[in-house]
């Protein structure tokens, strides 16, 4: 069972965002069971996020592992997501930073009006950050800054280090890794998996 919440906690959570109901800041949660009232766990962790000190910053090797995403699902052209690993594993407890640093990465790439962006993964890492207020949105980018995974060239702009993350062409991929991916992704099986039984 979760710690009982210290006071300045649950009152700087009542100030945010909640990501569970969507509940602006100063407005209440959505009611549970029985109407009882209620504070998400969503809110208590960005508050305790918020009063935090900033995060370290973190060096990342130049050769790290990437993990690519298609931007334009089954478009043989499309645009390619590069995030360097060690930032997904970093960000993989912080997905309103993650979700920000897809969003300005994307926007550095003019990409946010989203008629290109059709990955359900990547609009879903996305998806966090789409019902925070603008000030919360900066205090992620913030964090990221800290974290040395972006910069920000003027205050309110923010931008990703291409070595966090950038927007690649496929021609740009070796095109070994290409070919291997594109394999990859004709052999997949694409049976069902049963989750529930009928017995
Ligand atoms: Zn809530």
């Amino acid at each position: 069972m979760r710690k009982a919440v210290p006071p300045q906690v649950r009152e700087a959570a009542r100030q945010r965002t909640c990501l569970d109901c969507r509940a602006a800041p100063g407005e209440k949660c959505a009611p549970g069971p029985g109407g009882r009232s209620n504070l998400h766990s969503s809110r208590i962790r960005s508050a305790e996020q918020g009063l935090a000190p900033l995060p370290p910053r973190q060096l990342l090797p130049l050769d790290g592992d990437r993990t690519y995403s298609e931007l334009s699902i089954g478009n043989p052209d499309s645009l390619i997501l590069s995030v360097h690993s060690e930032v997904q594993r970093t960000l993989a407890l912080h997905l309103e930073e993650l979700g920000a640093l897809y969003v300005i990465v994307l926007g550095q790439a003019d990409l946010l009006d989203l008629t290109e962006l059709t990955n359900p993964l990547v609009l879903w890492m996305m998806s966090p950050v789409a019902c925070l207020t603008v000030k919360e949105q900066v205090e992620f980018a913030e964090r990221l800054v800290a974290r040395g995974f972006a910069d920000s060239p003027h205050p309110g702009a923010f931008r990703v280090a291409p070595l966090a993350a950038r927007i690649v062409q496929r021609s740009e991929l070796d095109p070994r890794f290409i070919a291997e991916w594109d394999a990859a992704k004709a052999a997949w099986p694409g049976g069902a998996s049963k989750l529930f039984s009928d017995r």
